[in-house]
C-alpha cells in the first residue's frame, strides 16, 4: 500500500467514517502498525464522541462478564454455561492490553482520564435467583479469568459491599450478590478523544469534523470514491480511499447499503433507544461504589438488564440507573425519524417482517417501557435503591443502538444482539453493525477488521501486534500463567489498584 501524506490530497490509504470509539481505535492501531499511512476521518457532528461513545450516552461498563448475568445462561440440565462470559472477558483483556501499551509508551498520559476501578457486582433476590447465582459463582471462580470473585448471602457483607442498595430494604427476602474487585468504569468518550489526539496533527492524518459521508462507489482496484458533504455549508467533495472503514454507529447500515456490496444485502436494523436516571447529589453518590447488575425482566433484550452504576466522568462521580428501553425510528441519537423507513429494501423486508412476527415478547416489553410514567421508573429504581427520592434523579437520553436483523433459512429473519463486522470488495471495505458488548471490545473487533482486510500486511505487523497485545493469537483462558501476567501488567499500567 502506498501512502500519500499530503493533507491537501484527496486520495488516502484509509478513510474512517464516524468519530466514535471504533474509528478512533482502528486509526490508533493503524498508526502504531504503519505510521506512513495516509488516513482521513469524516464525522458528521462538530466533535468526536457525540453519539453512543459519549460518556453519558452509554453505561461505561468495561464489559468483562464479571457482573452481567446474561452472559452466563442456565442450561436446561442445570449447568451454567460460561463460554460466552469467557469470550467477553478475553475480548476486554485485549482492549486492556492495547490501552496499557499506549500508557506504557507514553502516548496516553493518564489512564484515570478514561478508566476507573469500580467493583462489579451481580445482585439477585428470590430463592431461584439465589440458587442461580451460586451456580454461576461456582462455575466462574475456577476459571483464571474470573479468579477473585466473592459470593455472599449475608446481609452484613452485602451492606458493606453496597450500603445504598441495602438501606431500608425489606427483611425476609433471600438475597445474594457476587463482588469482583477487577471491575472498571470506562469513559469511552474521553478515550475516543485521547485516541484521536494521537492522530491529530500528525503528518498524513486529516480530521474532518462536521462532514457527512453521503455515498460510496466502488472504483475497482483504485478502492472507493467517497462523497462527502460539509454540514455547515462549503458544499460537497469526493475523496478516494484504498480502504474504507464504516464506523458510523447507527449510521453504518445505510452506508453499507449504499456501498452495494453483496455482503450487506438482506441485512436490516432494529433501533432500540435507551434512557437512564442520573444522580449527582454527592450525599447519595458517596454511598455507592460499584456497578450492580440485576436480572432482566421477561421479554427484555439482553442489553436492558437493570443496573446501578457508579460513574466517573471528567473527574466527577455520579450514579446511573437503567436502562429504560424505548423505541424510536432514528438510527442515531442525532439522526432522522426517517432512518428506519429509509433502511427498508426489497432484500431485507422479508427478514424484518419475520422478526416482527417472532418477537412479540420484545414488542410487548418495548411498548410497556415506552408507556412508563416517572412513577413507574422510580419504582424500578427502588428495587435497587429503596430510599431513592424523585428529586435526586434526572432522566437522561442515552445513545441509540441498532440491532442487526439477518436473513435466516428456517425463520425468514433473526434479530441479533451482538456486533457484526461486514467486509466486502476484496477486503477494501469494512463496516460495523450492532452494539453489544460494544465499546469495551473495540480493540479486538478492530483486530478482526485488520485480519479480514489487511491479511497481506499481517505477517509484517505480527511482532508489533504481540508487543502491544502480548496475548495476540492465543486464548488467555487456556493459559493460566499468561492470563495472570496480563491481568497484573494491565492492572499496574492502567492504575487499577482501587
Ligand atoms: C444505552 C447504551 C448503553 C451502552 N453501554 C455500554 C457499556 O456499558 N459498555 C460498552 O462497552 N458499550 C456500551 N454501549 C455500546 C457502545 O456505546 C457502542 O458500542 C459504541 O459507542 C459504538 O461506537 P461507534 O464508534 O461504533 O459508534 P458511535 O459512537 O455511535 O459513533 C458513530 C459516529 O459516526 C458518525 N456518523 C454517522 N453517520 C455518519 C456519516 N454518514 N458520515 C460521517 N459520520 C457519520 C456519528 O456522528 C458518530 O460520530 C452502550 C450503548 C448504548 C446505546
Amino acid at each position: 500500500m502506498t501512502s500519500n501524506p499530503s493533507s491537501a490530497a484527496s486520495t488516502y490509504d484509509v478513510v474512517l467514517i464516524g468519530g466514535g470509539i471504533m474509528s478512533a481505535t482502528l486509526g490508533a492501531l493503524l498508526r502504531q502498525l504503519e505510521p506512513g499511512l495516509s488516513i482521513a476521518l469524516f464525522g458528521r457532528l462538530d466533535d468526536v464522541a457525540l453519539e453512543s461513545s459519549n460518556g453519558w450516552n452509554n453505561a461505561g461498563t468495561g464489559h468483562s462478564a464479571l457482573c452481567e448475568l446474561n452472559y452466563t445462561p442456565l442450561r436446561p440440565d442445570g449447568v451454567v454455561d460460561i463460554s460466552k462470559a469467557v469470550n467477553v472477558n478475553e475480548a476486554f483483556q485485549v482492549s486492556r492490553q492495547f490501552w496499557s501499551y499506549l500508557v506504557e509508551s507514553g502516548q496516553i498520559a493518564s489512564p484515570r482520564d478514561f478508566l476507573n476501578p469500580i467493583p462489579h457486582m451481580s445482585f439477585v433476590w428470590g430463592p431461584e435467583n439465589v440458587d442461580f447465582l451460586r451456580r454461576r459463582h461456582a462455575a466462574l471462580q475456577e476459571h483464571p479469568l474470573f479468579a477473585g470473585m466473592s459470593l455472599s448471602t449475608d446481609e452484613g457483607q452485602l451492606r458493606q459491599w453496597m450500603p445504598l442498595v441495602m438501606q431500608d430494604r425489606k427483611p425476609g427476602q433471600p438475597l445474594a450478590a457476587t463482588w469482583h474487585p477487577a471491575g472498571t468504569d470506562v469513559n469511552f468518550g474521553a478515550l475516543t478523544h485521547r485516541l484521536i489526539d494521537l492522530l491529530r496533527g500528525r503528518p498524513g492524518f486529516d480530521l474532518n469534523l462536521a462532514h457527512e459521508v453521503e455515498d460510496l462507489k466502488f472504483a475497482g482496484s483504485n478502492g472507493w470514491d467517497v462523497s462527502v458533504r460539509a454540514m455547515h455549508g462549503g458544499g460537497e467533495r469526493r475523496v478516494r480511499a484504498k480502504f474504507v472503514f464504516i464506523g458510523a454507529g447507527g449510521g453504518a447500515l445505510h452506508l453499507l447499503q449504499k456501498s452495494g456490496i453483496p455482503e450487506a444485502r438482506g441485512i436490516g436494523g432494529f433501533p432500540v433507544s435507551g434512557q437512564f436516571l442520573r444522580c449527582t447529589n454527592p450525599e447519595v453518590v458517596q454511598q455507592h461504589h460499584a456497578k450492580v447488575y440485576g436480572k432482566a425482566s421477561v421479554g427484555a433484550p439482553p442489553m436492558s438488564v437493570p443496573h446501578l452504576d457508579t460513574r466517573v466522568i471528567d473527574g466527577q462521580r455520579g450514579l446511573l440507573f437503567g436502562p429504560y428501553a424505548g423505541f424510536s425510528t432514528k438510527f442515531l441519537k442525532q439522526g432522522s425519524w426517517l432512518d428506519l423507513p429509509r433502511s427498508i429494501r426489497m432484500d431485507n423486508i422479508g427478514a424484518m417482517l419475520a422478526v416482527a412476527r417472532d418477537n412479540m415478547p420484545l414488542t410487548k416489553y418495548l411498548i410497556q417501557q415506552v408507556m412508563q410514567s416517572s412513577e413507574d421508573r422510580l419504582k424500578a429504581l427502588r428495587d435497587f435503591v429503596p430510599t431513592a427520592r424523585k428529586e435526586d434523579w434526572e432522566l437522561i437520553t442515552a445513545g441509540q443502538r441498532v440491532q442487526v436483523i439477518k436473513k435466516d433459512a428456517k425463520r425468514g429473519g433473526v434479530l441479533q444482539f451482538g456486533t457484526e463486522v461486514v467486509t466486502g470488495a476484496g477486503g477494501s471495505i469494512a463496516g460495523l453493525l450492532g452494539a453489544s458488548p460494544g465499546a469495551s471490545t473495540a480493540a479486538p473487533i478492530m483486530l478482526t477488521v485488520l485480519q479480514r482486510c489487511f491479511g497481506d500486511r499481517l505477517p509484517q505487523w505480527e511482532s508489533r501486534l504481540r508487543e502491544m497485545i502480548p496475548s495476540y493469537g492465543t486464548k488467555l483462558g487456556q493459559d493460566a500463567a499468561l492470563c495472570a501476567q496480563v491481568r497484573e501488567r494491565t492492572r499496574t499500567a492502567l492504575q487499577l489498584d482501587g
